[in-house]
């Protein structure tokens, strides 16, 4: 028996392992577990200002100056941010910045390098 998932075609549960793709003997489909988890519907889609798809661990700059809420300073357009985490809610993203610690941001007000 193997735990290797359904062809996401046909159903089968023939499928098999060739190096990183998934074969599917019965309509031939091919893909990758990595893909499948990409598709997934619970995976959401976090996009910086440019359209380009962020993932965890990203390094950002920020495209405008951003009021730090609680404080009186402020995060300066072009400042780095490193390692990401992207998270659900209004701030979908959540680093940690030196000088301000940690912190939450929108996707729309970074840029990935
Ligand atoms: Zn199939």
């Amino acid at each position: 028996m193997s735990n290797l998932p359904n062809c996401p075609k046909c159903n089968s549960t023939f499928t098999y392992e060739d190096g990183s793709l998934l074969i599917c003997p019965e309509c031939a489909h091919e893909w990758t577990l990595e893909a499948d988890t990409e598709n997934r519907e619970d995976h959401k889609i976090v996009k910086d200002a440019n359209g380009n798809i962020l993932n965890d661990g990203d390094t950002v700059t920020v495209i405008k100056d951003l009021k730090v809420k609680g404080s009186s300073s402020v995060l300066k357009m072009g400042t780095k941010v490193k390692n990401i985490r992207l998270v659900d809610g209004d701030h979908d993203i959540d680093c940690k910045i030196d000088g301000f610690g940690a912190m939450k941001l929108k996707s729309e007000f970074v840029k990935k390098i």
